[in-house]
C-alpha cells in the first residue's frame, strides 16, 4: 500500500484537468503573440483562463498576471515593491515560506532595506498589538507580508484585521495565498491585499505555473524584461497549458469547495483522534483556527522516533518531516524553531486531501504504532 499525505507539499494532477491539458496541446500550438490565426487561438485560451481566476477572487482580469510559481510571484512583489514603490522597511511573519524569507535577506543585504520579523506565539499566530504598532510606526514606508496559511503547521492569519490596519496606515500588503486557494474563499480586494499569490500545484493543477496579483492602484515593474507579454509585467512565451491547466483545477475546486472541506474535515479529525487515543505522549502543533488538511504531530524523542520519516517511506507512507538538514545536523525547520517548538520532539506534518481514505488513515495509524516507541494500550 502507498499512501499519500503530502499535499501541503504538491498535490497529483486531476484526471479532468490533465484531459483538457492535452486537448490544448494536442490542438493549439500557437505562440499567443502572434497575430495569426493559432497565435488568437492560443491568446484566446489565456484569457478566458485569466478571466475565470480574476473571478474566482474578485479581482479585474487586469490584476492577474501569470507566472512560472508563486516562488516567482512572491519574488517579483518583494522586489518590485522596493525597487519601483520605494518602500524601505519590510514587516514580515517568521514563519513565511523560504522564497519569502530568502527574498527578503537579499533586499537587506543588497539594497538596504529593513526587515523587522514579527512576533508570533506557540501557535503561530502573529501578534496582533505589536503589528498594528509596527504597522503604524512606518505607515507608508513599509510593506507588510504575510502568509495566509503556514504550508507546515496550517496556522491561518487574520489577514482581514491587518488588511484593515494596512489600509488605514497607508501599508502595502502582500500575503501569500498559496496553502488557502481552493480550499477557502477568497476575495483579494476585501481582504484590503496590495498583493497575493498563487501555485497551481498545490490545488490540483499542473506544476510550474502560478500567478500573482496586483491591485491596479500600485502598479510595479516587471520582474522579468523581455516581450511584451502580460502586458508588459512577465516577459516570456506564455505556459499556455499550465494557464489552461490552473484555471480548470481552481474551477474544480470551488465547485467541490464545501463538499472537500467537509471530508477531509473530518477525516483529519478522525487522523487526529485515533493518535491521540492510541499513541502515546504526542503534540499537534498549529492553532485551532488552521488549515482543515494539515496536521502536523511532534513525538517523542527516541532512536525510533529520528527514523520516523524513513520508516514510514518504507511502509509506503508519504509525509514530510518538520526538521531540516542544517551543516549536516537535523534541526527543526524555522517554523517550528519561531513557535517555540522543544527541538527534542520529531515533527511529522501529515497533509491530506479528499483522495484520501479512512483506510489509509487506519494504515497509517497502525504504521505509527509500530514505528514510535510507546503506544498505548
Ligand atoms: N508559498 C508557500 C506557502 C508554499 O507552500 C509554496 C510551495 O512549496 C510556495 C510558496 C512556492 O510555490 P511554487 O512551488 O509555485 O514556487
Amino acid at each position: 500500500m502507498r499512501v499519500y499525505l503530502d499535499h501541503a507539499a504538491t498535490t497529483p494532477l486531476l484526471p479532468e484537468v490533465k484531459k483538457e491539458m492535452i486537448q490544448i496541446m494536442e490542438e493549439c500550438y500557437g505562440n499567443p503573440s502572434s497575430i495569426h490565426h493559432f497565435g488568437r487561438q492560443a491568446k484566446t485560451h489565456i484569457e478566458t483562463a485569466r478571466k475565470k481566476i480574476a473571478q474566482a477572487f474578485q479581482v479585474s482580469i487586469g490584476e492577474i498576471f501569470f507566472t512560472s510559481g508563486a516562488t516567482e510571484a512572491n519574488n517579483m512583489v518583494l522586489i518590485q515593491s522596493v525597487e519601483t514603490l520605494g518602500k524601505n522597511v519590510i514587516l514580515y511573519s517568521p514563519i513565511e515560506h523560504h522564497c519569502v524569507l530568502h527574498t527578503i535577506q537579499y533586499l537587506q543585504k543588497y539594497k538596504g532595506v529593513q526587515a523587522i520579523s514579527l512576533t508570533v506565539n506557540e501557535r503561530g499566530e502573529i501578534d496582533m498589538d505589536e503589528a498594528e504598532s509596527l504597522i503604524h510606526k512606518y505607515g507608508d514606508q513599509a510593506i507588510l507580508v504575510a502568509m495566509y496559511a503556514n504550508n507546515e503547521i496550517g496556522v491561518i492569519q487574520d489577514i482581514q484585521t491587518l488588511g484593515v490596519i494596512c489600509k488605514r496606515n497607508g501599508t502595502l500588503f502582500h500575503s501569500d495565498t498559496v496553502q488557502m486557494i481552493g480550499k477557502y474563499p477568497l476575495e483579494f480586494e476585501k481582504l484590503h491585499l496590495t498583493f497575493a499569490s498563487g501555485s497551481a500545484h498545490k490545488f490540483f493543477g499542473p506544476k510550474g505555473v502560478g500567478f500573482v496579483y496586483i491591485n491596479s492602484q500600485h502598479p510595479i515593474h516587471p520582474f522579468i524584461h523581455g516581450g511584451s507579454q502580460e502586458r508588459n509585467m512577465r516577459a516570456g512565451t506564455e505556459n499556455i497549458y499550465g494557464i489552461v491547466g490552473m484555471a480548470s483545477a481552481l474551477e474544480i475546486a470551488i465547485k467541490e469547495m464545501v463538499a472537500r472541506h467537509a471530508y477531509v474535515s473530518e477525516l483529519k479529525n478522525y487522523f487526529k483522534e485515533r493518535l491521540q487515543n492510541e499513541l502515546d505522549d504526542i503534540v499537534f502543533n498549529g492553532s485551532p483556527n488552521s488549515l482543515y488538511n494539515i496536521l502536523s504531530v511532534s513525538f517523542p524523542q527516541s532512536e525510533k522516533a529520528n527514523l520516523l520519516v524513513m520508516n514510514m517511506d518504507i511502509a509506503g507512507i508519504c509525509a514530510s518531516s518538520g526538521s531540516a538538514c542544517s551543516s549536516g545536523v537535523e534541526e527543526d525547520s524555522h517554523v517550528l524553531k519561531a513557535i517555540g517548538h522543544n527541538p527534542k520532539r520529531k515533527t511529522i506534518r501529515f497533509s491530506l486531501s479528499h483522495l484520501n481514505t479512512y483506510d489509509e488513515i487506519d494504515y497509517t495509524v497502525e504504521k505509527l504504532k509500530s514505528m514510535t516507541p510507546a503506544s498505548v494500550g
